[in-house]
């Protein structure tokens, strides 16, 4: 069996720069002894336009994890479509299978393995039929376990990190090709190649709220967090090309943009005029294009707010009045030993700051419940900052050891059934809050982008510009050319997760 790796280790990686491991058949390729950068070496000049009919062959991507590995599973669809294949909804019969990966939530490589042995099946009953399929694991569990996944698992034939994507037409032709590998690992961690390789023109968007990744990767390194390791160094797209893509993106029918990035408020890419450029000033030249008719944000950093962003809020009538802003913890000792760099006043400071600019500015946050050394005064200073700012939503999970992070060989680890009952304190405390918020909205006119239709008969949901899912019923034909329009609905009723109302006819 023939075995290419191509690695840039990251800080997690077991295996030094440079190093050759030539047991088992496994070769690595490193920037070290290449003539190449692997970028290069892989980077396609451009996807291959050939005279040759191209077989119709069946795509099936599953996606776990953030926005930003939705984005990415978009964006290898759009790869591989020049090649034939197009997106199906099952396994079953797809030739080509990618899970897209995440890390951050607990047992993620357990979730991979135990879905590999379902696709296992599928593949073996497709080889008694003559057919081949391609397995390929991509995305954070991908970049930080790829060789334990080779290891255990051998009908895996991709292992391929979320910086690698744009490569895929290489790497099925290394290994469909005549001299072709069996298997391929590919953890190369180029920055903006990626980004380069965007189709000339979008296909149209499922919903009308459309995703563009601005920003990716992440140099904070949080003590908990592996995405530095999986992701890289933060990098900034440079502004003209995200115009370009926001522009074929509102042709294809997309009314609202959802700019994402790991530190999304860090973007700091080259502006029109050749010079860096800022969050805020890249939002006010997204509002300037014809049929943007909202902006979001996420995910953003405490540290990485600035004063043309807060001006954005105040400026932008597009950008709407909701942000979400973790701050994982309200206590400095905590902040701390997360090296978060900042602590709670300044929360404070940047939460008194954006509703001055914005007074209904709506506010969302994560939180990390039992952090290694949380006392029970770290914890009540997490419920003050809580019952202060009154979020209006909040992820909330307990601490669990992340491989390879800082935190994970921290003493101190706080027992499991303390971190239950202070999760289940915070959930509460946020659930009221969020009953109140949506509950004050009832007999209020609220502006509504319909994304979808509901599940029961007629109800079509959208979002209100605070990010509040809101229901209404309509004439069931009336459905589908209600989708993309923003429409006023009278709030009858606030709930917990989700508002209902009536459309206000004139
Ligand atoms: S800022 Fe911290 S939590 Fe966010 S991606 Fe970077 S290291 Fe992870």
């Amino acid at each position: 069996m023939t075995l290419i790796q191509i690695t840039q280790p990251a800080p997690v990686a077991t295996e030094q720069p440079g190093e050759r491991q030539n047991g088992a058949g496994l070769v690595q390729i490193s920037p070290l002894d290449s003539p190449r950068s692997n970028s290069e070496a892989l980077a396609p000049k451009k996807l291959c336009s050939s005279s040759t009919a191209i077989a119709p062959k069946k795509l099936y991507i599953k996606t776990w994890g953030c926005q930003m590995n939705v984005y990415d599973s978009k964006r290898m669809a759009d790869v591989l479509r020049p090649l034939g294949y197009s997106e199906v909804s099952e396994p079953d019969d797809a030739d080509f299978v990618i899970l897209n990966t995440c890390h951050i939530r607990e047992k993620a490589t357990e979730k991979v393995f135990s879905e590999l042995g379902r696709l296992k099946k599928h593949k073996t009953r497709r080889e008694t039929e003559g057919k081949s399929t391609i397995t390929a694991v991509a995305g954070c569990v991908a970049q930080a376990e790829g060789d334990v996944i080779t290891e255990r698992v051998n009908h895996v034939d991709l292992v391929f990190g979320p910086q690698a994507y744009h490569t895929l037409p290489e790497m099925i032709a290394q290994l469909t090709g005549a001299y072709g590998a069996n298997r391929i690992i590919n953890t190369d961690m180029p920055t903006e190649a990626k980004f380069d390789l965007l189709p000339e023109e979008e296909t149209a968007p499922s919903t009308p709220v459309a995703f563009v990744a601005v920003q990716e990767g992440c140099d904070k390194f949080c003590t908990f967090c592996v995405v530095p390791y999986t992701r890289g160094a933060e990098f900034s797209r440079p502004t003209k090309q995200i115009l370009t893509e926001i522009r074929n993106l509102v042709a294809a029918g997309a009314r609202e943009i959802q700019l994402l990035g790991q530190n999304v408020n860090g973007w700091h890419g080259i502006g029109l005029n050749g010079e860096t450029s800022n969050l805020g000033r890249l939002i006010y030249q997204i509002a300037e294009i014809d049929g943007v008719e909202r902006i979001r944000y996420t995910t953003s950093h405490p540290r990485d707010m600035h004063d043309e962003l807060y001006a954005a809020h105040r400026d932008v009538p597009q950008l709407m009045p909701f942000l979400h802003l973790p701050v994982q913890s309200g206590s400095n000792a905590i902040l701390k030993a997360m090296n978060r760099k900042h602590d709670r006043d300044e929360y404070f400071r940047i939460i008194d700051k954006l509703r001055d600019y914005r007074p209904d500015m709506a506010l969302s946050s994560d939180f990390i419940i039992g952090f290694p050394g949380e006392t029970d005064q770290d914890f009540a200073d997490t419920m003050e900052m809580i019952e202060r700012v009154k979020f209006t939503s909040a992820y909330s999970f307990k601490y669990s050891q992340r491989p390879g992070t800082p935190a994970a060989i921290l003493t101190h680890q706080i027992h499991e059934s303390i971190k239950d009952l202070r999760l289940q304190t915070l959930q509460n405390q946020v659930t009221t809050h969020q009953q109140e918020f949506n509950k004050s909205f009832e007999g209020k006119i609220v502006p509504v982008l319909f994304e979808r239709s509901g599940n029961k008969p007629g109800q079509i949901m959208g979002r209100s510009p605070h990010m509040q899912s809101t229901y209404v019923l309509i004439p069931p034909h009336q459905i589908d050319r209600m989708i993309g329009k923003t429409m006023d609905v009278c709030i009858t009723g606030g709930y917990q997760g989700s508002l209902a109302g009536d459309l206000v006819t004139t």
